[in-house]
């Protein structure tokens, strides 16, 4: 309140007004004083003439006639006349006995009357013990000064007048001050009221409510103040609406993204972690920030990893094994987060690697499971046409039983790069094939069709055991026939004479299940689940001695798979084996 603009306002001018007041008081007394003490020596100055003309008139005159000359004067015009020779002994006194006082040679007036001058003094006399005014003349006789008169009068009654003024003055003075504190209250509140305003609402706008503005109309330096206020809280919104728009744009892209950030601070504790992170390293949010990274992941080498982001600002990649919550390889990139280019955090990008490991392994494991396919057949060519070729094989029958071989091997060998070409070709076009509404009735009828041959061969029947007609399913005609295809004639293949080989269909709310049913070898249940693995042969020696080239199931499921639909089979090893496969219905004919 003190310290108030209005109170310090108010106390300022109160101040200097006082100042003024005094000081203007002061001098207006000093002045009226003098003024009428002037007057007062004046007056005194012409009655002094009057009295000096007529002693000098009267000059010599004895001491009797001298003092009743002075006391009838003196009564007349009310004033105290004293007389002195040249020495300074009072002859004659209007008012006292002139005997009994001093000398009054010292007496300021006197001094300047006996030279020959107008003397007066305003003093305090002890005598009377009153202020005095005094004026004295010279006394001349034959033109010679031989003494002084003397005209004295208190000052009491100016002193009186003067304290009367005075209360007056200070009565005028209480008024004015009275009415000036009530001037410069309002005063200091038109001045100051704005500004506490302005102080409000910059409060207001400092305490987070940006979208306050001033309002008080003000001119001048408290108008231009409001503005640049409000001018600083539009700014200061406008960079907040900034700010939080990058930050939910940040925290979009966090919480969506899947790999894991990680942010640690440089004692080593988790400022951040997004959801990526937390779902792979099976920790909560709420549980691991704040607090130390190695609680999180216990890797000795990320910790001296971390020490070299957090040190030297290296950015450090490393691929890790975890085996917790579920076992994963995870690559880990490590940077440097600076702030006023020091190393200010650490930010952590955990990827998981795992499926990419997986396939760079399945790969190295098809490139090894494809050479052993070749090579088998090669070895066996190789090795025949060179008994040709040496000519020790000189019997016709065997001749023509090794060449009958190597066409086998040859056609095995033309039938592995086919199947490995396939493989590979529904595998590029996995996630994009254009699909079609096929017809399921034709192209069951053309598949049996065209392998009636072979199944009588083999002593078998193919059979439908539903009805297709109208069946309608989401593929594409030739990759639904190489299905079909593949598993018939495994079907054939693993099925003994007068076995039965059997294709239904059943309908489901979305989708077909097509189901290629034969009685033959079956499977053997720990091979059933890996039956669709690329190279994997249930029955090896059946499988070559068919000429199987172990792509076939594996070929079925990923064409399956790109028409959106699912694969499985059930078997009983030596009962039967029945493959299913879902497609899915056109759209329109849901
Ligand atoms: P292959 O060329 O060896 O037939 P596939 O990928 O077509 O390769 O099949 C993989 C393995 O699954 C076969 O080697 C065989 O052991 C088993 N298999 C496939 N179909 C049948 C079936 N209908 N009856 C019994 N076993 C089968």
């Amino acid at each position: 309140m003190l310290n108030s603009i209005r109170w310090r306002i108010t106390v300022t001018y109160f101040s200097l007004f006082l100042l003024t007041i005094l000081l203007l008081s002061g001098v207006l007394s000093k002045v009226l004083e003098n003024y009428f003490i002037n007057n007062l020596t004046v007056s005194l100055t012409k009655e002094a003439i009057i009295a000096q003309q007529f002693i000098e008139g009267s000059y010599p005159a004895n001491q009797q006639g001298l003092d009743a000359l002075v006391k009838e004067l003196g009564a007349t015009i009310s004033t105290r006349i004293t007389i002195i020779d040249h020495t300074g002994r009072v002859i004659s006194d209007s008012d006292e006995i002139a005997l009994i006082m001093d000398n009054h040679l010292d007496r300021p007036e006197f001094i300047q009357a006996l030279d020959g001058k107008i003397g007066s003094s305003t003093r305090f006399s002890t005598t009377i013990n009153t202020t005095m005014t005094y004026v004295a003349l010279p006394l001349t006789h034959k033109n010679e000064v031989v003494g002084a008169v003397r005209l004295s009068i208190p000052t009491d009654q100016i002193h009186s007048t003067l304290r009367e003024i005075n209360t007056i003055l200070l009565f005028t003075f209480l008024l004015a001050i009275l009415i000036f504190v009530i001037l410069s209250l309002r005063l200091s509140s038109i001045i100051s009221k704005p500004l506490e305003e302005v102080t409000r609402s910059a409060t207001r706008i400092a305490l987070g409510d940006l979208k306050h503005r001033i309002f008080t109309l003000a001119q001048g330096e408290i108008g231009q103040l409001e503005q640049a206020i409000n001018f600083m809280a539009e700014k200061q919104q406008e960079k907040i609406a900034e700010i939080d728009d990058k930050k939910s744009k940040l925290e979009a892209v966090l919480s969506h993204m899947t790999s894991g950030i990680i942010v640690v601070n440089h004692k080593g504790s988790i400022t951040l972690i997004n959801h990526a992170a937390q779902a792979l390293l099976g920790v909560k949010a709420h549980k691991v920030l704040d607090k130390s990274f190695q609680a999180v992941l216990r890797h000795g080498d990320i910790l001296t990893d971390l020490n070299q982001v957090l040190q030297q600002g290296k950015v450090v990649t490393r691929d890790i094994y975890i085996e917790n919550p579920t076992a994963k390889s995870l690559q880990l990139v490590m940077a440097p987060i600076y702030h006023d280019k020091v190393i200010w955090e650490g930010v952590l990008v955990l990827t998981d690697v795992t499926a990419i490991k997986e396939l760079e392994k399945m790969r190295s494991q098809f490139v090894a499971n494809v050479s052993h396919e070749l090579r088998t057949p090669l070895t066996s060519i190789k090795g025949f046409v060179e008994t040709l070729q040496s000519g020790m094989v000189t019997d016709q029958n065997t001749r023509e039983r090794f060449l009958t071989i190597i066409a086998s091997e040859t056609e095995r060998l033309s039938r592995l790069i086919e199947d490995i070409l396939d493989l590979s070709k529904i595998e590029a076009n996995k996630n994009k094939p254009q699909l079609d509404t096929i017809l399921l009735d034709t192209i069951i009828d053309d598949t049996i069709h065209q392998l009636k041959d072979q199944a009588d061969k083999a002593g078998l029947v193919i059979s439908t055991s539903s009805s297709f007609d109208n069946i309608k399913v989401l593929a594409t005609y030739d990759g639904l026939k190489q299905v079909l295809l593949n598993l018939l004639q495994n079907a054939i293949n693993y099925t003994s004479p007068n076995g039965t080989i059997e294709v239904s269909v059943k309908e489901e709310p979305s989708h077909y299940i097509v189901a290629v049913k034969d009685t033959g070898v079956g499977i053997p249940a720990e091979d059933l689940p890996r039956v669709f693995e690329r190279f994997y042969r249930a029955d090896k020696a059946r499988s070559r001695e068919k000429g199987g080239t172990g792509l076939g199931l594996s070929i079925v499921k990923h064409l399956i798979e790109s028409f959106g639909g699912s694969i499985w089979a059930e078997s009983l090893e030596g009962k039967g084996s029945t493959f299913y496969f879902a497609l899915r219905k056109p759209e329109d004919n849901c």
